[in-house]
C-alpha cells in the first residue's frame, strides 16, 4: 500500500457528503427571508379552484351529449413551488376585481368580447387562496400561461413581481390591433409592460434542473404550451393546457371546431402521446371536470 494515502475513508466520505449542501448554499435562491419565506425541500405542485364552466353545448368540440361523461369544464390553476422560486400556470376564467366572494359557490355570467356569454361556477378568489397557503401573488416569480384564451388569462395582472414565460408568436397574437375573439385582452393588459422572458426552444427549463419544463404544443393557439413537473412522490405529470379539454376528446379523436390550426394540434398530439408513452408521465387534463375533482385542492399539495 502506498505510503501516500493517508486520508482516511471515514473523511473522504464526510466531504462527499457535505459537497453537496455547499454547492446548494452558494446558488441563487428567490425565497426573501425578510417576508419570512423559506426555500421548501422540494418540488411541489399545489391545485387551485378557479371555478367551473357550464358548458351548454359539447358539440364545439366535436362531441355529442352523450359521449361525455359530464359537459361541465373545470377552471384549475396551478402553483408550483421549487426550492429556487414560485410558478403560477394559468390563472382563471373571471379577474378576482369582478366578482364578490359570498362564502359559498356562486354562478357569475361573463360575457366575452366576441358577444357569447359563459356561466362560470365560482367560489374564491385566486388571490385569496394564494395568501392562505403562504404566496400571496406579490411572492411570485415566473407567470406562465398555457395560452392566450380567456379562461386561462384571468388574473394574470395581479403578479406584479412576475416575469412572464411565453412564446413569441402567442404574444404577438395578444398584443396585436385585433387580439382573437377567444381572449379577454384588459385581463392581461399589464404584461405588456411585465419583464418577459421570450421561449425560443421546444422545451424551457424553468429551474435549470429538468423537474419543471415548459413544452412547445401548438395548435389550439400558435404559441400554446404545456407544463411538465418531475415530482418526487407523485412521479412526472403533464399539464394538459388545452390540448385536449375532455378525456373523451382524447379517446374519440375529436378537436375543438375552434383550433387555430386544427392540423398542427393533430401533429402537437401525436408528438406529446409518444413523449407521455416513451417517459412514462401521466397527462392531467385541465379541464377535466371528472378528473379535477378527484385531485388533492391547496392547501394539500403534491410533491
Ligand atoms: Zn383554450
Amino acid at each position: 500500500m502506498s505510503t501516500r494515502c493517508r486520508i482516511p475513508a471515514w473523511l473522504i466520505v464526510t466531504l462527499f457528503a457535505a459537497l453537496p449542501t455547499q454547492l446548494h448554499a452558494a446558488e441563487p435562491s428567490w425565497s426573501d427571508p425578510s417576508r419570512g419565506e423559506k426555500p421548501v425541500p422540494s418540488l411541489r405542485l399545489y391545485v387551485l379552484d378557479c371555478g367551473a364552466i357550464h358548458v351548454a353545448d359539447t358539440r364545439r368540440y366535436e362531441l355529442a351529449p352523450e359521449e361525455v361523461a359530464n359537459p361541465n369544464l373545470a377552471v384549475a390553476c396551478f402553483l408550483v413551488v421549487h426550492p429556487k422560486g414560485n410558478l403560477m400556470w394559468d390563472v382563471g376564467a373571471v379577474p378576482d376585481a369582478e366578482w364578490t366572494p359570498a362564502g359559498a359557490p356562486q354562478v357569475h355570467r361573463l360575457e366575452l368580447p366576441d358577444g357569447q356569454s359563459r356561466d362560470i361556477d365560482l367560489t374564491l378568489p385566486l388571490g385569496a387562496q394564494l395568501e392562505e397557503i403562504g404566496y400571496p401573488p406579490s411572492s411570485i416569480h415566473f407567470l406562465a400561461l398555457s395560452h392566450y384564451h380567456y379562461d386561462h388569462t384571468a388574473n394574470a395582472n395581479a403578479f406584479p413581481n412576475a416575469t412572464w414565460l411565453v412564446r413569441a408568436a402567442e404574444r404577438d397574437a395578444m398584443f396585436a390591433p385585433v387580439p382573437p375573439g377567444t381572449t379577454r385582452p384588459s385581463t392581461y393588459a399589464e404584461l405588456h409592460y411585465a419583464k418577459t422572458t421570450l421561449i425560443r426552444t421546444n422545451d424551457y427549463d424553468v429551474f435549470g434542473d429538468g423537474s419543471v419544463v415548459i413544452k412547445s404544443a401548438p395548435g389550439h393557439t400558435p404559441g400554446h404550451q404545456m407544463l411538465y413537473l418531475r415530482l418526487a412522490k407523485t412521479g412526472p405529470i403533464l399539464l394538459s393546457g388545452d390540448l385536449y379539454h375532455y378525456p373523451e376528446e382524447r379517446t374519440l379523436d375529436r378537436f375543438p371546431v375552434f383550433e387555430f390550426d386544427k392540423a398542427q394540434t393533430r401533429r402537437t398530439r401525436v408528438e406529446i402521446e409518444r413523449f407521455l408513452a416513451a417517459t412514462g408521465t401521466r397527462l392531467w387534463i385541465q379541464h377535466d371536470f371528472v378528473g379535477n375533482a378527484r385531485l388533492r385542492k391547496a392547501p394539500a399539495f403534491y410533491d
